[in-house]
């Protein structure tokens, strides 16, 4: 069947989505064309597939890197225009060529460019939690009246569409969908002697068992924050009130999240953990590719376990739940507070087992404010930054 060729905006292409993003849409160049590659600060990596994925635009943060790779790709022969600044995210993840972005950035610097292609109504492949945890109504809001089309890539969340009903737009009230199972590895401290975890190096934190990821959500991973965040996310995604929206400890990482249906069936997505199935699955939906991922071989791995998780030793799932119930800018503050705690332990200042508590201090001394518009989202995330920035330096001491 021939197809349209639809042009993709990669935010966040050097990065681990990013990269296996650009394998999937190599593999299918007859449907898939790349029309803007950014990063923040990795000119190499970003030359090397401005130079394999010629897009029409490569994007990076500071304006001395831009002109280092646009004179590297001029000198190539490549015809590749670099932009720097986030406003340049903002404007090739909305322009008209576009038929969809990969909303890839880690953190609340992934928020502006994934409103702007909410705005110009794209299709837009959320791998980016933190937007919608800090921005969730706000977010979803736009996507509605944008007439933009939101397809998660977070494994969980795309196993959760996937085992939805088609087209499945009500309220998650027990009506039909009882419960969403969202499923979590456990991450690499799963068994670890709780006493232990203050020892914890950020190499230690970064080496999961099942998946390959980045820095940032690797650390999420491994002190359940990312599982915290990802409540918050089917929130939104599905009009899920918290207290449908269960945890459960799945350490082989098959099944990648289940649907309760009100008369007893329980549908679940299997696969090998390999990020390509979702973003496969949300770039050519609703039709499928091959996303050159290994069949899942269920007789090599026995056997499915399942626990329920231990909110004392991952005291961040407890917080986010939290967060999730005062509402208003508080997942906001709650992600901010969690970027500013886990880049000080990724530099080797704050203790793994100090995390939890900046966050807690964080959400305790800050007070809410509705989280009705992107100034006032963005201000909750810049007071929170500050107010964890300073409880970080006191459980230094
Ligand atoms: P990563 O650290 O590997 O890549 C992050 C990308 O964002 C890089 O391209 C980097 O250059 C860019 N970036 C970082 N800071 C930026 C800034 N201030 N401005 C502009 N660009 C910036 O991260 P990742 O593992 O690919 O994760 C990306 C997002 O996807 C995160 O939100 C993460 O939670 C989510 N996610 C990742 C996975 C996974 O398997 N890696 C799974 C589910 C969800
Ligand atoms: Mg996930």
């Amino acid at each position: 069947m021939a197809h349209d060729k639809k042009f993709i905006t990669v935010l966040g292409a050097t990065g681990s989505i990013g990269v296996s993003t650009l394998d999937v849409a190599s593999r299918h160049p007859e449907r898939y064309g790349v029309f803007a590659l950014t990063a923040h600060r990795q000119v190499d990596k970003l030359f090397e597939q401005c130079m394999t994925h010629r897009p029409a635009y490569a994007v990076l943060d500071r304006t001395e890197d831009a002109q280092r790779l646009q004179s590297r790709l001029d000198s190539a022969g490549c015809c590749t225009e670099v932009l720097a600044g986030p406003g340049s995210l903002a404007a090739v993840a909305s322009a008209p060529e576009v038929d969809m972005v990969m909303a890839a950035i880690v953190g609340a610097a992934g928020l502006v460019p994934a409103l702007a292609a909410a705005r110009s109504g794209k299709r837009i492949l959320l791998a980016n939690k933190e937007a919608l945890v800090m921005s969730g109504a706000l977010f979803m809001q736009e996507v509605a009246s944008n007439g933009a089309t939101l397809l998660p890539i977070d494994s969980e969340h795309n196993a959760i569409f996937q085992a939805l009903p088609a087209g499945f737009r009500q309220k998650i009230d027990g009506t039909e969908v009882t419960r969403i199972l969202l499923t979590a590895s456990g991450g690499p401290f799963r068994c670890k002697p709780v006493e232990e975890l203050a020892a914890v190096t950020p190499e230690m934190a970064c080496a999961h068992p099942n998946w390959v990821m980045g820095r940032k959500i690797s650390v999420d991973s491994a002190t359940m924050m990312n599982k915290g965040l990802e409540v918050i996310e089917a929130h939104w995604l599905f009009s899920a009130p918290a207290e449908r929206i269960e945890v459960v400890i799945h350490p082989e990482s098959v099944i990648h999240s289940m649907v309760a249906y009100v008369d007893g069936s329980v549908l679940a997505q299997l696969g090998n953990p390999d990020m390509r199935t979702p973003i496969a699955h949300a770039m050519a939906y609703p039709e499928r590719v091959d996303a050159g991922v290994r069949p899942l071989d269920l007789f090599a791995i026995g056997q499915l376990n399942f626990e329920r998780p231990d909110l004392e030793r991952f005291p961040c799932l407890a917080l986010a739940y939290r967060a999730l119930e005062v509402g208003a800018t508080a997942p906001a503050v709650l992600n901010a507070a969690n970027e500013v705690a886990v880049g000080s332990f990724l530099e080797g200042g704050l203790r793994f087992d100090r995390i939890s508590g900046v966050i807690a201090a964080t959400l305790d001394a800050m007070e809410m404010q509705p989280a009705d518009s992107l100034d006032s989202v963005l201000e909750a995330d810049r007071r929170a930054r500050l107010v964890a920035a300073n409880f970080v330096r006191q459980f230094l001491q």
